[in-house]
């Protein structure tokens, strides 16, 4: 699948549910309204459009959400996937909802690693950033567990939001060095739910870089795929193969949009062509009005088609997309 300005999509990212048991302040607010259950796509849909883009090229898939380990037949839909292709198959989450168990179980299946989020070490901060009950010490449970399973390489992602959590870039950072895996800082981008984002809570990856480096030294790795949307750094005082890494995922001060090799799916089966899109192309419809594989294909080939050339963030003429990062899948 190729766009009009010429990048190749390889990588599928599918919200699988738009239900979270966080209300994170950057993503979601209190009382966001969810999309009616029988709007979202079902497992076999969800298999088959994994199925049919891998027919095109796609060679990775990223189960988001929402927060996809809620959803009751995860399992199944990882199976289904790892049956019906070879792609690889990633997951995202918030990590409240891990055990051992149900990681080997998604393991045995087939998924092939995870990403977790984790935005405060502080118990009182993480309960304000997530809006949740759940504990920073647990998420940690999570991430030990992921590694233990091989779910690897495990990531981490962290947004910091000025007042809330941009005071912790060095201890977040020491996390990658403890588990040994990448830290990745996000920059908070306008895709809340809330619409509330404005650029007072934003922190730039330069800020959040000059911070780890007055404490952590960090040297620029030079073997950054160049369609991942991190630029990741290492540790000057660790060897050059440690896996401790911070990456920095820089979409508004530095877009990446040139490189782009992403599709998304949304929870109820919109193609959006950009995290930013403000057009959806409707793939539930076809898939629910019978459509052959090949008309799925045909549908996925034109809806990339028109993948904007950036997301314009910064430009005075953007538009925030009405729908927020958890319905969109981040
Ligand atoms: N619930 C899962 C989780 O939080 O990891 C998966 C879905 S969440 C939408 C995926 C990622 O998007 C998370 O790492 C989250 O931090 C990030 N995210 C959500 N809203 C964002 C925003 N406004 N700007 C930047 N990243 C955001
Ligand atoms: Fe839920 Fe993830 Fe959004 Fe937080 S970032 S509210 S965990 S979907």
């Amino acid at each position: 699948m190729v766009d009009s300005h010429g990048r190749t999509v390889r990588d599928l990212r599918i919200s699988i549910t738009d239900r979270c048991n966080f209300r994170c302040v950057y993503c979601m607010e209190p009382d966001v309204r969810f999309a009616p259950q029988e709007s979202l796509l079902t497992v076999d849909e969800i298999v088959r459009i994994a199925a049919v883009a891998e027919s095109l090229g796609v060679r990775k898939v990223r189960l988001t959400g929402g927060e996809p380990t809620l959803h009751p037949a995860l399992t199944d839909i990882i199976a289904g996937i790892a049956a019906e292709t070879r792609v690889e198959i990633a997951l995202i989450t918030n990590a409240s909802l891990l055990s051992r168990k149900s990681l080997q179980a998604w393991k045995n299946v087939g998924l092939a690693r995870l990403t977790i989020s984790i935005d405060s070490l502080r118990s009182d901060r993480f309960a304000r950033v997530t809006r949740s009950a759940w504990s920073p010490a647990k998420v940690l449970e999570g991430v030990q567990m992921s590694l233990d399973e091989g779910l690897t390489p495990v990531k981490l992602n962290a947004v910091l939001i000025r007042g809330f959590n941009d005071d912790e870039a060095v201890e977040l950072a020491a996390l990658a060095r403890t588990f040994g895996v990448e830290m990745r800082f996000i920059e908070y981008m306008p895709l809340d739910s809330a619409h509330a984002w404005d650029s007072t809570k934003w922190v730039s990856a330069a800020e959040t870089r000059a911070a780890i480096e007055r404490v952590f030294p960090l040297v620029a790795c030079s073997d950054d795929d160049p369609s991942s949307t991190a630029r990741t750094l290492r540790f000057a005082d660790l060897p050059v193969g440690s896996p401790a890494r911070v990456g920095l995922i820089a979409p508004v001060s530095t877009p990446f949009c040139g490189a782009c090799s992403r599709l998304r799916i949304t929870a109820d089966g919109k193609v959006r062509p950009c995290l930013f899109s403000t057009t959806e192309w409707d793939l539930r419809s076809s898939l629910r009005r019978c459509a052959t594989d090949d008309e799925l294909a045909d549908f996925l080939i034109d809806a990339t088609w028109t993948k904007q050339p950036g997301h314009g963030i910064t430009s005075p003429e953007f538009v925030q997309p009405e729908r927020p990062m958890s319905a969109i899948g981040g």
